[in-house]
């Protein structure tokens, strides 16, 4: 096992990778910008580096000052957390150049997966299911409205190195096409630096249904599961839950069968997850694979009792997986909020600031990722992840009641955020039968927004 671990992360992230590094007896050290110096992340770790100022772009993202951070402390790998460098093949690349561990898939199955046209052509050749749209990368608008027509509008034009929801249109009709591409193009240049686009037929009302897997060095792969990652703001994700009400054992089957065998087919190594749309009538589509820790991967610690970051690590170190297939049962029902500080009724617009007062909900069932602690600044270089919520309870009705319960014990002072309208949505009738798909929210924000003032 590792000695000592880098933690190229700041946040709830880090801390929670620190926890799961002291349980294995690992030394850790924080790696934090000017602006986080007096984070928790860097309190709890054994050390701490300074790699630069706050903008990201020049810490966190700084591969240089990282490896080198990582040298000089005497690190034998490097764990990288979710976004920032998590899915950077060229650092992944770098840390096994320097003799350290990158806690991840191989720099090429990075490469390949992070290549969502890719990915698409690779899964496709697999037998994995995708959504029917075009084959690799469209070169212009007239392209894209040739695949367009042969799947049939609407479709989704889509950044090939997108993530988040960013580079993504959708496009009604051929005469659209020309402004939306452009504009989806635009928007792909400006976030990923490729402005590589390609098409998708828009399956409606879906649910985003994503599914867990391991990987180690030994030729074995398991599932964990599925999460169902259907509320959304924005295209991105507020509320996930595990199991599926949209799922029965059969499809939990298939789809547990294709996210291995893409796994397989990337040759992955690793934690990772395999993301499906699943429509109306049953049929599931590969949409893309993410190969680092999700934000999400407790809801699957809680109903697995697997502890994720801790594979993560015995699989970089070499050591097989610890469980089987079949000695995978999930049991009961688990559910996460985002508590983003952001303010619903600005369109979700981020709104950090002091952490004035903070109480956090406890008692059966409950657990809370976060790096808040009263007096805490917020800073706003970063995302407006504040916490996450995470409830496990025997049935999906007890698990409602538990989070409406623990979103009532929390308390954040200082800045508006998304946990009063999580508790709303825990009410919502939809929300409550398990019949809501990726739509749910923008259909429901208003009349939600009217129980808030009522
Ligand atoms: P990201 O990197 O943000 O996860 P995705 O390609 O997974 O990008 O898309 C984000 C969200 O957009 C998905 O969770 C889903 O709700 C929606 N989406 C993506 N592809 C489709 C599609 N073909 N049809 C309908 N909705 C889609």
């Amino acid at each position: 096992m590792f000695r000592r671990v880098l933690i190229a992360n700041r946040g709830e992230i880090a801390v929670r990778i620190i926890r799961a590094c002291r349980e294995l007896d690992i030394e850790t050290v924080a790696v934090h910008s000017t602006a986080d110096a007096g984070a928790l992340h860097v309190q709890l770790a054994t050390q701490s580096v300074c790699v630069g100022p706050p903008r990201a772009a020049e810490s966190y993202l700084n591969l240089s000052a990282l490896l080198t951070a990582a040298l000089e402390t005497g690190c034998d790998a490097i764990h990288p957390g979710y976004g920032f460098l998590s899915e950077n093949p060229e650092f992944a690349d770098l840390c096994a150049k320097c003799d350290l561990c990158f806690i991840g898939p191989p720099g090429d199955v990075i490469r390949q997966m992070g290549s969502k046209a890719a990915a698409r052509t690779l899964m496709r050749q697999s037998g994995v299911p995708v959504v029917p749209g075009s084959d690799g990368p469209v070169a212009d608008a007239a392209q894209a409205a040739a695949a367009a027509a042969a799947v049939g509008y609407p479709v989704l034009v889509k950044a090939s190195a997108g993530g988040g929801g960013r580079g993504m249109r959708r496009v009604d009709s051929p005469e659209q096409m020309d402004a939306l591409f452009a504009a989806a193009r635009g928007e792909a240049e400006a976030c990923f630096g490729d402005g590589a686009l390609y098409v998708e037929k828009l399956i409606q009302a879906p649910r985003h249904i994503e599914f867990q897997i391991l990987a180690d060095a030994h030729g074995n792969v398991v599932h964990l599961g599925e999460r169902d990652c259907s509320i959304q703001r924005k295209n991105q994700k507020l509320i996930e839950e595990s199991p599926s009400r949209a799922l029965d054992e059969a499809l939990r089957g298939s789809m547990g069968a294709a996210a291995v065998a893409a796994a397989r087919a990337a040759g992955y190594r690793s934690a990772g997850t395999v993301e499906f749309v699943l429509d109306r009538t049953g049929h599931f589509y590969f949409i893309e694979m993410n190969t680092r820790i999700q934000v999400e991967h407790p809801v699957t610690e809680a109903v697995t009792g697997v502890d994720l970051v801790r594979e993560q690590l015995r699989i970089a170190a070499g050591l097989p997986l610890s469980v089987t297939q079949e000695q995978l049962r999930p049991s009961g029902h688990a559910m996460e909020c985002r508590i983003n500080a952001e303010d619903p009724r600005r369109n979700f617009a981020p709104a950090p600031g002091r952490t004035a007062f903070l109480h956090l909900p406890g008692g059966p069932g409950v657990r809370v990722d976060t790096a808040l602690f009263p007096g805490y600044d917020l800073p706003p270089y970063y995302d407006s992840l504040a916490a996450k919520l995470i409830v496990h309870a025997p049935t999906r009705l007890e698990c409602i009641r538990r989070m409406r319960r623990a979103l009532e014990e929390l308390i954040i002072e200082g800045y508006p955020t998304t946990a009063d309208l999580a508790h709303l949505i825990l009410y919502h009738p939809e929300f409550v039968k398990g019949t809501y798909d990726t739509g749910f929210l923008e259909q429901h924000m208003d009349e939600l927004l009217a129980w808030a003032c009522g």
